[in-house]
């Protein structure tokens, strides 16, 4: 048996709709993935192969809790998106048999401190610090794929306090999710509880404490948290 010098950590995990955890491995998110979006960010949205970053399992903040708001920013950003949940891992995973890995999907928030990010671009630094902080991905429950299907299409929304801040359809992405998991897993080999964050919509903005974010992906499940 091994012996641990330290205690281990935790397994990080994310509630299942009718019962049970989800054990994460890894959570990767793909970058700039809807036109609008990626023109808001001054970027061109035209076909360029996807990018992704990553954040830190135990970023990962479920079952509605608030959430900090973080240290070391004055801009933090929502990003409305949806999330895919993987049961099986790979490489060079082919766009036919990609959906066969995904054991599920969820809504969730991919937290930016839009300052930190937007001075690493400028200096040609990492986005680590910027996207990977402490409870920067609310998560909500996760929803099998065997009970929904897979979803490709359909409303994603975001509310702050009862209005309406992000809109979009998921038939907009520009790398649909076959297409991101095929890639990505030709850049890794992807593994049993991996979570991708698809990207979002335009009308990204900044949150105060206080607010109360709500967020949907029509057939897929609902995002909620409160920022104190
Ligand atoms: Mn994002």
């Amino acid at each position: 048996m091994t012996s641990y010098v330290i205690p281990p950590p935790p397994v990080a995990a994310i509630p299942v709709s009718g019962g049970g955890m989800f054990p994460v491995r890894r959570v990767f998110c793909v970058g700039r993935n809807y036109a609008e979006h990626a023109r808001e960010m001054g970027s061109d949205p035209n076909r360029e192969p996807p990018f992704f970053f990553m954040k830190p399992a135990d970023a990962l903040l479920t079952g509605d809790a608030d959430m900090p708001y973080p240290v070391a920013s004055k801009d933090v950003h929502h990003e409305m998106e949806m999330v895919v949940a993987l049961c099986e891992g790979g490489a060079d995973i082919a766009e036919a048999d990609a959906l066969r890995h995904v054991w599920g999907y969820a809504a969730g928030l991919d937290m930016t401190r839009r300052d930190l990010q937007n001075a690493a671009k400028k200096e040609g630094k990492p986005w680590d610090m910027g996207k990977g902080f402490d409870a920067s991905a609310p998560i909500g429950l996760l929803h099998p794929a065997a009970k929904i299907g897979h979803p490709a299409e359909g409303p994603i929304e975001l509310k702050i306090n009862g209005q309406v801040r992000q809109t979009s359809d998921l038939s907009k992405m520009i790398w649909n999710v076959p297409e991101m998991i095929s890639y990505l897993s030709r850049l890794v080999r992807l593994a049993p509880g991996d979570l991708i964050f698809s990207g979002t919509p335009e009308n990204v903005a900044a949150v105060q404490k206080g607010d109360l974010l709500e967020g949907v992906v029509a057939g897929v499940g609902t995002v909620r948290t409160r920022i104190v």
